[in-house]
């Protein structure tokens, strides 16, 4: 790659962006090389080591998620979470670009009914954040966004399953779209009148907490339905007291807020980091949901730790953590009504 080197007076400062909304937030994302190693005062020619442009998917990711990496560490954790590198474009056998079958599970644009009593929407493909090792990285998501047409044959598809109770909002990022589409969505969702929960899956809160602001809070203090937020955390250094104050006002809108994990290779692949994840959120108001082991995605291999490992991880979890800050662990394998909880005694690790 032949970078070149920025001068600090390119790019506007991090402390001016988070002061902003989120908006303007959204819209001012970390996208260059350059600008991410100016921030960071990362090493450019070892970074160079590592990085690779990637052909799709680029680098993206919100001031407010770099201001919580360490400066001048090229292993911190939450940087190699979104840094794109060489070790991507690696193609290893049984990784594929749709590891969860979703393409089968997929009735009308937008919808994703693979297990019985809920169904997922996919309500944009954009994100915030593009994490390494997302299991959607190559989905279609041009070819299956719902539009107002779709929207309505959605809500026609839920009213018409009674098998159907809970809603979830995913994508992408659910809350990566405005209010007023949100808002819309949710307003058509609660008249639904099979529908007890409405679910939101999104690392929103996490990378960029100004998301959360009062229209939103509103309108969940102000649905019927069981609102739950799952929100993305894989290490403890993603939770900063913005995380926090989000959080907290979540709660204190009714929301029930759950998290969820993905074992990483050197990123929290050892028991004391995610039992200190799983305090670190209990003290925000989060309980831990599920710890996933991940999912085969093409070009995600390197983060993928043995199941035995994950395994003796999950033993070691047992014995540090209160039963209720102890995630499920499991995995997400096509063709299942469910996510497969892994057992956890197949392995040499429990004797
Ligand atoms: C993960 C997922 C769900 C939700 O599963 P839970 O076990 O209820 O959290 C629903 N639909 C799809 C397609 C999913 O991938």
């Amino acid at each position: 790659m032949n970078a070149r080197i920025a001068t600090y007076t390119d790019f506007i400062p991090t402390s001016d962006i988070l002061n902003q909304s989120w908006q303007h937030q959204l819209a001012n994302l970390v996208t260059d090389i350059d600008e991410l190693c100016n921030l960071l005062s990362l090493n450019k020619d070892e970074l160079l080591q590592t990085y690779q442009l990637p052909p799709k998917f680029p680098l993206q990711v919100p001031h407010a998620f770099v201001a919580k990496m360490t400066k001048g560490d090229l292993s911190d954790p939450l940087l190699l979470q979104i840094l794109p590198t060489k070790s991507e474009q690696i193609q290893t056998l049984g990784y594929i670009t749709d590891p969860l079958d979703e393409h089968n599970h997929n009735p009308i644009k937008g919808l994703l009914h693979k297990y019985q009593s809920r169904v997922l929407i996919t309500l944009t493909g954009a994100c915030a954040v593009h994490c390494r090792y997302c299991f959607r990285q190559h989905f279609d998501y041009n070819a299956n966004l719902p539009k107002s047409d779709e929207q309505a044959q959605i809500l026609d598809y839920i009213n018409k399953n009674p098998d159907i109770n809970e809603v979830l909002l995913s994508g992408g990022d659910p809350l990566n779209v405005s209010n007023r589409r949100l808002l819309d969505w949710l307003s058509k969702l609660a008249d639904c009148a099979n529908i007890t929960t409405i679910r939101l899956h999104t690392r929103l809160p996490i990378v960029l907490p100004a998301r959360i602001d009062d229209e939103l809070l509103n309108s969940f203090k102000n649905l019927t339905k069981n609102i739950v937020m799952v929100i993305h955390t894989n290490h403890p250094s993603e939770i900063d007291d913005d995380v926090k104050i989000a959080c907290t006002k979540l709660k204190s809108a009714g929301v029930t807020l759950l998290n969820q994990t993905v074992l990483l290779k050197n990123i929290n692949d050892n028991a004391e980091t995610l039992a200190n994840l799983s305090h670190k959120l209990f003290g925000i108001g989060v309980l831990p949901y599920y710890l996933h082991i991940l999912d085969k995605v093409q070009g995600a291999s390197h983060f993928d730790i043995d199941e035995s490992q994950a395994i003796e991880l999950y033993w070691q979890l047992l014995e540090k953590l209160s039963g209720y800050l102890v995630p499920k662990l499991v995995q997400e394998l096509p063709n299942r009504p469910y996510k497969t909880p892994i057992d956890i005694y197949k392995s040499s690790a429990f004797e």
